[in-house]
């Protein structure tokens, strides 16, 4: 039995695959999550001198994705395979750099754990086939488009862009929605926070979201429709409530302090992709039209 075959036959050794294949790929999230705006920032840096017609920056080493090989903030030791094996080796060298002893964040075994459940979750939601291969995509990016959003108040085009017309690109194919349906999606999610964004800036002055909030509806409305966009505004304010007070109360912030938008949207909109229809059925039966 090959592969693919055992897979489809069993439900079971599907999950378990995707689970091992989620904390992996969450070990992987966590150097985007990391790099990724600082790589940004060099970008505009380079951009704003050549502008300014300023002399450019001496090369410094290569700085992307894969390269250099991640060290310890630190000591600099350079971390070998086996000290990169996610989550087990986090328990292993009990939460410390095998070399200076340093601390080591909590943060990256969560999300590699975060990554791993809501893989495996997926695939039991969808099935073997390529819905769950399509939605697996869409909950990384998500995932990792939240935390940068949430670190540093950004949602980075390299990943919503290519996601939104990875949305178009399933859909032509009829995976989720009609064609119609997705790409009045896009629009109708990008027009809707745009209009949200520009009457609150009339009437206040202040600017409430970003241009990554309108393109990352956007994105979602081309996964889900223009039907789940509703829902998605909906389920983004309450969760954005419910979170935004916990925030408030740990945290002991200003309400004026900027709370990133778009980890709200991107749980709401991963929400109603999955149980869009359950959700607005047993609604509107609460509501007494059905
Ligand atoms: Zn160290």
């Amino acid at each position: 039995m090959s592969l693919p075959d055992l897979l489809a036959s069993s439900p079971l050794a599907f999950v378990l695959c995707t689970l091992v294949l989620g904390l992996l790929v969450g070990s992987f999230l966590n150097v985007v999550v990391y790099r990724l705006p600082k790589m940004m920032l060099r970008d505009w840096k380079a951009q704003a001198r050549e502008v300014l017609e300023l002399p450019p920056e001496p090369p410094t080493e290569t700085f992307n994705l894969i390269l250099p090989h991640s060290r310890c903030p630190h000591c600099s030791h350079q971390i070998r395979a086996w000290e990169n094996l996610p989550v087990i080796s986090y328990l292993f060298l009990g939460g410390k750099c095998s070399n200076c002893k340093a601390p080591i964040s909590k943060r990256y075994p969560l999300v590699e754990l975060a990554c791993g459940l809501i893989s495996a979750f997926v695939a039991w939601h969808f099935g073997y086939g390529w819905q769950a291969g399509a939605v697996l995509l869409l909950s990384w990016g998500l995932l990792s488009m939240s935390l940068i959003d949430a670190d540093h108040q950004l949602l980075p085009d390299a990943i919503v862009l290519p996601l939104l017309w990875l949305g178009l690109i399933v859909n032509a194919f009829g995976l989720f929605v009609p064609l119609s349906d997705a790409l009045w999606g896009a629009i109708a999610g990008y027009l809707a926070l745009w209009c949200v964004f520009w009457l609150f800036k009339l009437i206040t002055g202040k600017e409430g979201m970003g241009y990554g909030d309108f393109k990352l509806l956007a994105m979602l409305g081309a996964w889900g429709g223009w039907q789940i966009l509703p829902l998605t505004i909906l389920l983004s304010s309450i969760v954005g409530a419910v979170l935004g007070l916990i925030l408030l109360r740990l945290r002991n912030v200003e309400t004026s302090t900027p709370i990133p938008f778009g980890p709200y949207l991107a749980i709401a909109g991963w929400i109603a992709l999955l149980w869009g229809d359950q959700i607005t059925t047993s609604y509107l039966q609460i509501a007494g039209f059905r």
